[in-house]
């Protein structure tokens, strides 16, 4: 099942411009992976290579893609996890499944034939959260299976590897993870800007048919605080408002009322669960 789902997750090639705002973070990503290609001058200057890159922030920001593009970038194969996968009732199940991701990994890079993976967990604070108290075993031994992986990462040249996490929770992560040498490129990635949330609005309406008069400045003006999953879904709801009434078109009505919709979903989910 998981196995399955990580190599479907890898299939579909994602590039940097297919992720609207983040400039920063793109900036900044694209600057630690050029350490990943350039990997000749940075042995050569006895740079220590990056292992770990720890994206953080909240939810729906668009880390997973970040991940997929620079795989691309890289031209990496793409292996994809959760921390969730790795929580099982049995001592030892999710430390035999972090080995199993690395050697999944290496084994697609060798059959693909590229010179480097990118590994990303997402959630990675479910299985990196800080060790402290009575915590459970099964916790500790996933962890260290991964620090050990970590450390193992250049004592074999090829395939490079390249861990990448996210998180919304960073300040939960135990330090172990944080050290030099593990995830020591951070980067935020945060709620866009107004013109963040446009762009995004853009990249989701390319395959839509907006009417003449939409107007999507004025879309990311009233989506103050939303993230990209959200306005994506802004985009498709208003999709669903148009088909409803039979139009060929989205109008800026169908958009508004999907703000308001989007907007009133995350608060019935929130109460919910309070
Ligand atoms: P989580 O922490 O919940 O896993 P995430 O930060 O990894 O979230 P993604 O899974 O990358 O978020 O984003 C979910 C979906 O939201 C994407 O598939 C995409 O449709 C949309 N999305 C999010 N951010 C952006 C963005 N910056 N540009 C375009 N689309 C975005």
């Amino acid at each position: 099942g998981a196995e399955r789902k990580r190599k479907k997750k890898g299939l579909k090639k994602l590039t940097f411009e297919q992720i609207g705002g983040q400039d920063n973070a793109k900036q900044e990503l694209r600057e630690a992976l050029d350490f990943l290609i350039k990997h000749e001058e940075i042995r050569q200057l006895g740079i220590r290579p990056i292992k770990g890159i720890l994206l953080t922030g909240p939810p729906g920001t668009g880390k997973t893609l970040m991940a997929k593009a620079a795989a691309h970038y890289t031209d990496s194969v793409f292996v994809a996890s959760s921390g969730s996968e790795f929580v099982e009732m049995y001592v030892g199940v999710g430390a035999g499944r972090v080995r199993e991701l690395f050697r999944d990994a290496r084994n697609r890079a060798a059959k693909e034939n590229k010179q480097s993976a990118i590994i990303f967990i997402d959630e990675i604070d479910v299985i990196g959260g800080k060790r402290e108290g009575g915590q459970q075993r099964e916790y500790d031994q996933t962890l260290n299976q991964l620090l050990t992986e970590m450390d193992g990462i250049y004592s074999s040249d090829s395939p490079r590897i390249l861990l990448i996490a996210a998180t919304n929770r960073k300040e939960m992560l135990d330090s172990a993870l944080l050290r030099p040498g593990r995830f020591d490129r951070h980067i935020q990635v945060d709620l866009p800007d107004k013109k963040g949330r446009k762009h995004i609005l853009e990249l989701h309406a390319q395959n839509k048919p907006l009417h003449a008069e939409a107007n999507l400045e004025k879309i990311a003006e009233e989506s103050f605080g939303f993230s990209g999953a959200q306005l994506e879904s802004v985009m498709n709801e208003a999709a669903i408002y148009a088909m409803r009434e039979g139009l060929q078109e989205i109008e800026q009505r169908h958009l508004s009322m999907s703000i308001d919709k989007v907007m009133m979903g995350e608060r019935t989910d929130r109460e919910s669960t309070l």
